[in-house]
């Protein structure tokens, strides 16, 4: 029924994980790497949940496609939850993974407590017309989350963000040593995906 799916993001470690998470449901994902015209959306809300409804309802009202956002980041217990909604910009507006990854271990020097979380939301909007949804069904909004323990020294090469440095425990590895598939067995992510799969299933709406 859903044949087509706008993801709104440019990130390419998310884009690749979605491909593989969302392929039993929708048979085409589109992203904003191909629509350029789509401007950057700001997000400056406060919890994951605002910034992932902002993104998806803007940009599923400027393109009238079927919209899903994600909306993810690192809470590090002992930072009182940061770097939260800032996990992609941490180190400053421009900064990249390995600086992000930087400024965290500065920050937890000599810190005990190294619980931290992974938490994805995801918020799928339809566009007005294009499905037989009641108001209230135009928008599905899950989260996802994977506990695990910040490390001193980065390891693995596969992932993104802050993998290198976060341990999943019942691995004994850090993210970014999981295999692809591996990190699609337990992630943030594909915790929210499955949640959302449940969702269009109970609302009839699937491949
Ligand atoms: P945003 O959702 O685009 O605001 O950015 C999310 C940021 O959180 C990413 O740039 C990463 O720094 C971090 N993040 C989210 N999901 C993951 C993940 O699966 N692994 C590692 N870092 C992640």
């Amino acid at each position: 029924m859903v044949k087509e799916v706008l993801l709104a993001t440019r990130n390419q470690g998310k884009i690749r994980e979605f491909a593989t998470l969302l392929s039993p449901v929708f048979e085409r994902l589109t992203s904003l790497r191909e629509l350029y015209s789509v401007p950057d959306i700001v997000e400056d809300e406060k919890t994951f949940k605002e910034n992932a409804l902002k993104k998806a309802r803007i940009i599923s009202g400027l393109t009238k496609k079927i919209t899903l956002a994600d909306d993810s980041g690192l809470e590090v217990e002992s930072l009182g939850g940061r770097p939260g909604v800032f996990s992609s910009r941490y180190a400053g507006e421009k900064a990249c993974d390995k600086e992000n990854i930087k400024k965290l271990l500065k920050e937890l020097k000599g810190v005990g407590d190294r619980r931290a979380r992974f938490v994805c939301t995801l918020a799928l909007v339809f566009p007005d017309g294009l499905t037989g949804l009641t108001a209230s069904g135009r928008e599905i909004v899950v989260e996802g989350r994977c506990d695990g323990i910040i490390v001193d020294d980065p390891r693995g090469e596969s992932g993104f963000g802050y993998d290198p440095v976060f341990l999943v425990p019942q691995k004994n590895k850090t993210m970014a040593e999981l295999t692809p598939e591996e990190k699609n067995q337990i992630s943030h992510r594909a915790l929210a995906v499955r949640k959302l799969i449940m969702c269009l299933n109970n609302l009839g709406i699937n491949k």
